[in-house]
Formats: C-alpha cells, sequence, structure tokens
C-alpha cells in the first residue's frame, strides 16, 4: 500500500500553513513552521501565485491534511462530484468518513499518521468487524472499537488515561469508558475545521 514516507514537516513548510501533522509536537517551539516560517523552496525570492496556483496549493492542502496520495485523492473527488449536493462538502465529508480520521478524531491517536498505522495493524473493530483498512469509509450508526487483545497493550492504558482531556466533534460520541466510538451522524464541513477550501479543488479539478 502506497504512502508517503518523507518529512511531514515538509509538507507544512511547503503549503506555508500549520498542518498539524505530527501530533503534540506541533503544539511545542520544536515546530518546523514556528522555526522557519518561509515556504521550501522560497530562499531569496517570492514568486506572484497564479489562480490555478492557489487552487493547486489548496488540493495539495487536503491531500496532506488527510495523508492520501493524488490517484486515491482523484477517486475521492470523482465520488464526491458523483453524490448530489455540494461537490466540495461531499469531498470533505469522504475524507472525514476515513477510518484513519475517525480514529484519530475519537483521540485514540495523536495525529492521523499513528492513527493510520493503528488501523493497519489491526487494533481496530468496526461494528463488530475487525478492520485493518485506513480508507474504509464510516456510516451512521458504525461503532469503533478496540480489539480484545488490544485493550491489554501499555499504550491502549495510555489513551484510556489520557482521553479525558480531549474532545470530539459534534458528529461521534465516545463511550470514554470502554473507548467505543460511535457514528452519530454525517459530517459537515463546519465539523471538520479544516484549513483548506473544498471550492478551490473543484475548480482545479474542473479545467
Ligand atoms: Fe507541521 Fe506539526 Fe511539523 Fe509543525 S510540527 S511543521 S505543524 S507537522
Amino acid at each position: 500500500m502506497a504512502r508517503y514516507t518523507g518529512s511531514v514537516c515538509h509538507l507544512c513548510r511547503r503549503c506555508g500553513d500549520k498542518l498539524m501533522l505530527k501530533g503534540s509536537r506541533c503544539y511545542t517551539p520544536k515546530c518546523a513552521m514556528e522555526r522557519r516560517r518561509r515556504p521550501t523552496g522560497q530562499r531569496f525570492r517570492r514568486r506572484r501565485v497564479s489562480d490555478r496556483g492557489l487552487q493547486l496549493a489548496e488540493k495539495q492542502k487536503a491531500r496532506y491534511t488527510y495523508g492520501v496520495l493524488e490517484k486515491q485523492f482523484r477517486r475521492t473527488f470523482a465520488q464526491a462530484e458523483r453524490q448530489p449536493g455540494v461537490t466540495g462538502d461531499n469531498l470533505i465529508a469522504l475524507l472525514e468518513r476515513r477510518l484513519d480520521n475517525v480514529v484519530y478524531r475519537l483521540g485514540f491517536a495523536d495525529s492521523r499518521n499513528q492513527a493510520r498505522q493503528i488501523v493497519l495493524h489491526g487494533h481496530i473493530v468496526l461494528s463488530g468487524r475487525r478492520t485493518n483498512i485506513p480508507s474504509c469509509l464510516v456510516k451512521e450508526g458504525d461503532t469503533i472499537s478496540w480489539r480484545e487483545g488490544s485493550t491489554k497493550t501499555e499504550y491502549f492504558k495510555q489513551v484510556a488515561g489520557e482521553i479525558g482531556s480531549k474532545s470530539v466533534p459534534s458528529w461521534l460520541g465516545l463511550d470514554r469508558d470502554n473507548l467505543v466510538g460511535q457514528v452519530i451522524s454525517m459530517p459537515t464541513p463546519e465539523d471538520a475545521g479544516v484549513k483548506f477550501e473544498g471550492q478551490s479543488i473543484v475548480e482545479y479539478y474542473s479545467r
């Protein structure tokens, strides 16, 4: 399964925005964006960016945020186009509904990358079925829990100890005693609180 293996801080610097890809480190002065705000490759001069360039930047921000490669992102966009309603909003909802994102949103992981690893290693059970596909889409009524064997791990105990301080978006519910999440409703763009514009991505792919 292909994935980006380079520095994620480099992606933030390339976008010129903090995409919060590294968990707790993103909140410390060690964050690369706090130390060097200048985008990569712009050491000496700043070029004027075209409309197309701005749309591309929004699309890349969305991809980097959810850790999705171009081919899969295009597939998700095509799926959003086929759905009724506003394509940009559909796209955000589809990205939000990814299982790795839901694991992250429930506070079971510090970053989407870490959530992806948790899913890949088979620790997560989706509505009673063990699932190791990070891109799997959750639907209303689904439950997200831990495999029984995983509840004995040190990592699970650490998550259980810290879960009280984490907040969960309104479209998800969380039983904090048993670390079981539930999908209450479908996410809206407001729920997602993303740093990119869905409409710019639609314009990017419309050319
Ligand atoms: Fe981005 Fe987080 Fe790295 Fe800062 S620490 S550059 S927010 S990934």
